[in-house]
């Protein structure tokens, strides 16, 4: 209560000169957006799923408002799409009776297939599934719909461009969520082809995309003021999607709200943007904010973000992704710490900049999630990238009490416009972090330096 009180009559001293930069990041508007996106009818925000794109709609009508411009040419979002299963047609033929069988798939006309090949295991096709649709056959042991999540996902990481499915196994499908590549039914027969679990075929295989996203990053943009350093670009990134929901927990909630991890992060990020938009001249240097999908799957949006950068990579200086800043726990208040600390001088860089916040060097934790979140992504392929924390890895962490009710919102506001103002600092003409000599992110950078 009395912190709060301070933090009030602090907020009012201030207003009664012109406002800067720390007063344009709102406390009010912070604790209303979090409660917003960690709340229950996001439904733990998974990937993919129609409440993370409903969580994406709402950010990108968030940055439209507020005056920022969009980031992938025309659109606030980036993504892969869905395929159109509806234009999407499968004919197989079997064109020898022999062990060497041959498939071929076509949209309009059949394509030419290759050998069919057959192994056990997904990640025994290797290089053999990039491209292919592949046959999934149900193991007569297993329970091919609780299998089929984790093939899918396998296949997909593998390249494959769709699963088939022989008609007599449709069934399994009923109730299945969005899967990460698309079922075509298949005659039956395709089945007896192969007494083994998986089969691939690998052929030239199209299927049309529809207009719908099957996930995406939403991201903003504000142009520099200086038109030298308009080039160069300041990163602010969170993901947004959380881990959706799973067993009921002792009260019987069983929605993984994610409040800290990391509708935090991705809250922040927005109202920094808010916050560098209203100032009366934008920063030197342009600046992008980055609210990424799928991180609890792998880094999906960031990785897919490096693949198909909205700016040139090797223009952008740094990155600051923000994650976790709502539960300082077992950290004093006011602090922030930042991981990958050694490796390059981000870290004695935001530390020595008048903000209000400490950030440091975690003990553990520094070093052991530097490489787990979606700042690595663009670490490897050379650009400066660090998390920013502001709590630990709470018992809360992944469960549903990961609740807005367990946020302390006083702390959380002091470290966003801690994080504001030394971002603020950087972007508008401050020092830039180097990787340290030695590293694979220096050589990284220097790859990145000398490509085109
Ligand atoms: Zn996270």
């Amino acid at each position: 209560m009395r912190l709060l009180l301070i933090v009030v009559l602090a907020g009012a001293a201030l207003a009664q000169g012109s406002p800067g930069l720390v007063d344009f990041v709102d406390p009010v508007r912070l604790r209303e957006d979090l409660t917003y996106l960690a709340g229950d009818e996001f439904r733990g925000r998974n990937t993919p799923s129609p409440e993370l794109d409903k969580a994406a709609l709402w950010l990108e009508d968030a940055y439209r408002k507020a005056g920022l411009l969009p980031a992938f040419g025309e659109s606030f979002r980036d993504g892969p799409r869905r395929p159109d299963l509806g234009r999407a047609k499968a004919s197989l033929r079997r064109e020898k009776a022999t062990d060497q069988l041959r498939v071929a798939i076509g949209v309009d006309t059949p394509a030419e297939g290759r050998d069919l090949k057959v192994v056990l295991d997904a990640a025994d096709l290797g290089d053999a599934a990039k491209g292919a649709a592949v046959i999934v056959i149900p193991d007569p042991g297993q329970s091919l719909r609780r299998s089929l999540r984790g093939r899918a996902n396998a296949l997909h990481r593998l390249g494959a461009k769709a699963i088939l499915l022989s008609e007599g196994h449709a069934e399994v499908l009923t109730g299945v969520d969005l899967l990460p590549l698309p079922v075509l039914l298949v005659p039956d027969e395709v089945s007896a082809w192969s007494g083994e679990q998986v089969a691939a075929a690998a052929v030239d295989f199209e299927i049309p995309l529809s207009d719908q996203f099957y996930a995406s990053n939403v991201g903003a943009i504000l142009p520099g003021s200086d038109p030298t350093l308009t080039a160069e670009w300041i990163a602010f990134g969170a993901h947004y999607d959380h881990i959706g929901t799973g067993e009921a927990d002792g009260k019987g909630d069983t929605i993984r709200n994610g409040a800290d991890d990391n509708a935090s992060g991705t809250i922040a990020v927005l109202n920094i943007a808010r916050a560098f938009h209203q100032m009366k001249v934008a920063p030197k240097r342009s600046c992008l904010f980055l609210a990424f999908y799928g991180e609890e799957r792998g880094f999906q949006g960031s990785r897919r973000f490096v693949a198909n950068p909205a700016v040139p990579l090797r223009q952008v200086r740094a990155l600051f992704n923000l994650e976790m800043l709502g539960r300082p726990d077992d950290i004093e208040a006011n602090s922030a710490w930042v991981t990958g600390y050694s490796v390059s001088s981000f870290g004695e860089i935001v530390s020595k900049l008048e903000s209000g916040v400490r950030f440091y060097e975690h003990p553990v934790l520094s070093r052991r999630l530097f490489a787990a979140s979606d700042n690595l992504p663009f670490a490897e392929k050379g650009v400066p990238a660090h998390s920013i924390s502001a709590g630990s890895l709470h018992a809360d962490y992944h469960q549903p009490s990961d609740e807005v009710k367990k946020i302390d919102f006083v702390n959380y506001a002091s470290v966003v416009r801690g994080i504001a103002r030394v971002g603020w600092a950087m972007a508008d003409g401050g020092p830039v972090p180097e990787w340290k000599a030695g590293t694979s992110y220096a050589a990284a950078a220097k790859r990145l330096r000398e490509s085109k």
